[in-house]
């Protein structure tokens, strides 16, 4: 049980227009739901919002206020320990931006509540670095390892047998992030196509778990993982940005789906779309970190020239992605972490604790 500090509801974008307080004394417990209820009215020429928020099976409401017109959202503090326990289903904690300061990140990531990481690999370069840090963050970090698209022109010969090489002696090791990315500005389709399904079968006769990466290849994506339906493949796509049918056909394949910061992205109405839609059992959170910075309404953000957000990601963060998930599904803050950390479990059965 933890103290809830604040509830408060605000405009999706950087102003802050509404602030409601909890009242004093109220306490919550993980797998409480927290509801949020807006409504709007017209009087004479000006429209009127006002929110309230309270918790199942409990009476009265425990913050309220104007938070305005327009996208909102609502935001749970809670005090110390009583975050809600999540995993992030993929970052990539080798990187040098977070494997720097390794200790700070594990500290915030478990002050977040976050209890389990899937780290992955995406050239032969960081393989070693993520089974390193596997090894040091045994009870919160499982890893992953693979031939990202991005790097598939650059391998160098003998790397698939290297790869198989450390699988097999990492009986828990994951397979990714491998996949398809048509959106960059130079790539060889056939090449890419060869690196992902040579891998993919790699998985498969090894019977680990695939993280998948996918940019406007879902075409060609989709027929290599139907080729391979009843053999036993176990996937996931990550930051998925595909439609609401080619999340329908992943689902049909058995596969999971998994949302990062950009489904805060306040005009990323398409993905908030399709996170809606998800079933229950087929959805996963992330962050990617170090890159995918969230959306955070509750500090002033810097922004890229893409007008994205900048920084270095990390995985204490995933809790803007499941609160965002929560407000798409109508669905509570700790109701989502449960739900996603469930998913993860499964879905990594056998490579994470
Ligand atoms: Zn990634």
């Amino acid at each position: 049980m933890c103290q809830l500090t604040s509830v408060r509801i605000q405009h999706a974008g950087m102003q802050q227009v509404g602030i409601a307080r909890v009242m004093d004394g109220v306490s919550v417990v993980d797998g409480d739901i927290i509801h949020a209820w807006r409504s709007l009215w017209l009087h004479a020429t000006k429209v009127y919002a006002v929110a309230a928020v309270w918790l199942s099976g409990r009476r009265g409401v425990i913050g309220s206020c104007f938070p305005g017109v327009g996208e909102w959202a609502v935001y749970v503090e809670r005090s110390g320990r009583g975050n809600s326990v999540v995993i992030d289903a993929h970052c990539h904690l080798a990187d040098m931006r977070l494997a720097s300061e390794d200790e700070a990140v594990m500290r915030r990531a478990a002050e977040a509540g976050v209890r389990g990481m899937m780290c992955c690999g995406t050239c032969a370069d960081d393989w070693d670095g993520v089974l390193a840090i596997g090894a040091r963050y045994p009870e919160t970090v499982s890893v992953s390892l693979g031939l990202h698209p991005w790097y598939a022109g650059g391998r160098k010969s003998g790397w698939l047998e290297a790869l198989e090489g450390r699988l097999r002696r990492n009986p828990a090791a994951a397979v990714g992030e491998i996949g398809l990315d048509h959106a960059l500005a130079d790539f060889d389709a056939k090449e890419q196509e060869d690196v992902f399904a040579v891998q993919l079968d790699l998985a498969i006769g090894l019977n680990r778990p695939v993280s998948i990466h996918c940019r406007r290849a879902w075409e060609p994506i989709l027929k290599v993982l139907g080729a391979r339906s009843g053999a036993g493949l176990r996937f996931m796509v990550h930051s998925f940005s595909g439609s609401p049918e080619t999340m329908r056909e992943i689902v049909g394949l058995g596969g999971y789906v998994s949302f990062s910061g950009a489904l805060t992205l306040p005009n990323n109405r398409k993905a908030r779309k399709v996170a809606a839609e998800v079933p229950p059992d087929r959805i996963l959170v992330e962050t990617d970190s170090p890159d995918l910075m969230p959306w955070r309404a509750d500090v002033t953000q810097v922004v890229n020239a893409r007008g994205r957000p900048s920084g270095v990601n990390e995985p204490a963060n995933l809790r803007y992605v499941v609160e965002k998930l929560a407000e798409v599904r109508g669905s509570g803050v700790g109701e989502v972490a449960e739900m996603t950390r469930r998913n993860a479990l499964e879905f990594f059965a056998g490579v994470m604790r």
